[in-house]
């Protein structure tokens, strides 16, 4: 397959990472573009974060670069991203630069954070209308799907599933990264914050792992949404663009 571009949108510096890790890991390893955008990253707005912006979007860059990803700022404040034209606008922008193959967001139901509903909602419209919005002509694809960053009881119907056995303790492991960053708070420090699980992974020979609290979460989605499906681990998606039923190169990506 030729090198295709995959956007990620999520409101926070991890979200991507959480809700398409999976797939994000496999498109990379197959040598496909990968760009991560973190909306809400205006990092002096968030309690846990203040103080050190500047470090923080040093980090947050270089674990992009290890992951081998793209990773672009909107820099919006921490639950106040407008859900107007103004970010519509400012989002498709970002499309027409990247022309994405397919791109991914979150669920625009997701009851909390809003932050997560608001981006939903933004990116959506963002890719439906950025050419008349801008008005230009830019071909790419409206191939989209919502991710889950937390496992909600409702609102999230996914139609599509990939395996994610293979790159899932590589990827449970990312959101650590991230854990640890939150965990600098300086207004609040823990210094004791680290690891709550050890689990030995029995895949291709064992395999410890240690998990912050994020990382925890998404095995146990990733289990989930694979004995729903028939894989050991696997990572679930809502389809949104119906013109793409039928040949939806998501489940190629993720071969
Ligand atoms: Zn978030």
């Amino acid at each position: 397959m030729e090198q295709k571009t995959i956007l990620a949108i999520g409101a926070h510096m991890d979200d991507c990472e959480i809700g398409a890790g999976g797939l994000i890991a496999k498109a990379v390893r197959k040598g496909h573009r990968v760009v991560l955008v973190n909306v809400a990253s205006d990092y002096s707005t968030w309690r846990v974060t203040q103080g050190r912006e500047e470090e923080i979007k040093e980090r947050v860059v270089r674990k992009a670069a290890q992951i081998g990803v793209e990773k672009r700022f909107l820099g919006y404040g921490y639950q106040q991203v407008p859900r107007d034209l103004s970010a519509i606008k400012k989002l498709a922008e970002v499309v027409i630069d990247v022309r994405p193959d397919i791109t991914l967001f979150h669920n625009r139901f997701e009851p909390s954070p809003s932050d997560h509903a608001t981006v939903g909602y933004i990116a959506e419209r963002a890719v439906r209308d950025a050419t008349r919005l801008l008005d230009t002509y830019v071909d790419f694809s409206q191939e989209m799907y919502a991710f889950e960053v937390y496992p909600r009881i409702s609102q999230f119907r996914p139609d599509v599933f990939i395996d994610i056995t293979d790159v899932i303790a590589e990827v449970a492991q990312w959101p650590n990264y991230f854990d640890e960053i939150y965990a600098g708070d300086i207004h609040n420090p823990r210094p004791s914050a680290g690891p709550r699980a050890h689990i030995r992974l029995d895949l291709h020979g064992e395999q410890e792992i240690a998990l912050w609290t994020h990382g925890d979460m998404k095995l146990a989605t990733a289990a989930f949404r694979g004995w729903q499906c028939g894989a050991r681990y696997a990572e679930a998606y809502m389809a949104l663009d119906q013109r793409a039923m039928g040949r939806r190169l998501l489940p190629e990506l993720a071969e």
